[in-house]
């Protein structure tokens, strides 16, 4: 939830030195290559295809393709119009719709006290397809999905052309578009990006991973497999690798103009995928996202936002009852104020030793918070205390 970049330059030395090494023991092929050709791409707009155009979201570039007056990315993640300028826009302050609504990869964007509030188009055809998604995710996460009263921020499952959704909660109403073609597993993905998920495949260390055949996608599309740092988004892994059973990942032949393989693993053999329900590596991430405890985060010693103060990235403030970090293009919530939990995530883990080799899934503290090695670099699983 914090902000990656800062200990990532502090600890580079260390990741030069093991980064190779750890390769060949990484474990990425336990799925069995198969044929998934029945499973298709999310898309918002299947039969149409736009122009591509380069836009802001506050001061981060993205390339995003329009179609009518709807801004796509990645195929079936929506932007307003009045969500991207052509040049780049300064953050104001911490607000529950200035708050990084498009919100990023793994992190931002957050809903609050874990509830999302929704309704449904009366005319939507198949109701259960969303009933039914819904009930997954509540089996499997600590995310509640409310039916709405007069709550401001809220989902609206509604007919479209296409499977789409924004990323995160923007504030207001956000549309979940159903097209009769988008299955349950379509909308519990759907709802992924909802709540805050981007394709698994944009993770910033997938090229560790997969090879992006771009000799083999659609023209005009090649954008849609960007990782959410080249598409000018922020955000942060959740999980340690990337987890080829995510309901969140593309397909092999996704995009395909060709009928070959859009993405295939590094050796070259191809993978499953699957819109089933959530891998046990999606419900790992969105615990860390959206933790089961109701506890609350820790606001003690925090002060409170003053309006029209210049904060630099790293600040915190309260706001509105909720906790806020200044990160690069807006404040990132990190959750409502509450008692302190009763377990330290540092509880037990030692210090991390500058100079000394770590292996994947090694767990070390630095600079007050809790950091678990990963292929290429660290990730920061949040502060210790917490
Ligand atoms: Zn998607």
């Amino acid at each position: 939830m914090k902000n990656f970049k800062l200990p990532m330059v502090a600890l580079a030395t260390s990741l030069l030195i093991f980064s190779c090494q750890n390769k060949d023991s990484e474990d990425l092929n336990e799925v069995i290559p198969q044929e998934t050709a029945t499973i298709k791409a999310e898309e918002a707009f299947p039969a149409l295809s736009g122009t591509t155009e380069t836009l802001y979201y506050g001061t981060s570039k993205m390339n995003v393709e329009k179609v009518n007056d709807m801004y796509v990315l990645d195929g079936d993640i929506l932007f307003d119009a009045n969500q991207l300028t052509q040049s780049p826009s300064e953050v104001g302050a911490p607000s529950p719709i200035e708050t990084l609504g498009r919100s990023v990869g793994r992190t931002g964007g957050r809903w609050r006290n874990n509830t999302v509030h929704y309704s449904i188009e009366s005319s939507l055809a198949n109701q259960r397809r969303v009933t039914d998604a819904i009930a997954h995710w509540e089996r499997n996460t600590a995310l509640r999905f409310v039916p709405r009263t007069n709550q401001s921020d809220y989902i609206y499952f509604r007919t479209g052309s296409g499977c789409s959704s924004f990323v995160g909660r923007r504030g207001g109403r956000q549309d979940i578009n159903l097209a009769t073609g988008c299955t349950t597993g379509n909308t519990i993905h759907e709802i992924g990006h909802a709540v805050g998920l981007w394709h698994e495949q944009s993770r910033k260390d997938r090229d560790t991973y997969v090879n992006i055949n771009f000799e083999n996608i659609v023209d005009g599309r090649s954008f849609n497999f960007q990782t959410y740092v080249q598409q000018g988004n922020d955000g942060n892994e959740y999980t340690s690798a990337l987890d080829f059973g995510s309901i969140m990942m593309y397909g092999p032949t996704f995009f395909s103009k060709n009928g070959k393989a859009t993405i295939e693993k590094k050796d070259g053999s191809s993978y499953t995928v699957q819109r089933d329900g959530l891998s046990a590596g999606d419900i790992q991430g969105i615990n860390r996202m959206y933790p089961p405890s109701t506890s609350g985060v820790n606001c003690n010693g925090v002060a409170a936002y003053v309006n029209g103060r210049s904060y630099a990235i790293g600040s915190r403030v309260i706001f509105q009852g909720s906790l806020y970090e200044r990160v690069s293009g807006g404040w990132n919530n990190l959750g409502v104020c509450g008692t302190a939990p009763s377990t330290d995530i540092c509880s037990g883990v030692a210090a991390y030793v500058s100079g000394r080799s770590y292996a994947v899934g090694s767990r070390v503290t630095f600079q007050g918070s809790l950091y678990e090695r990963v292929s290429g670099g660290w990730n920061n699983l949040g502060s210790c205390g917490s």
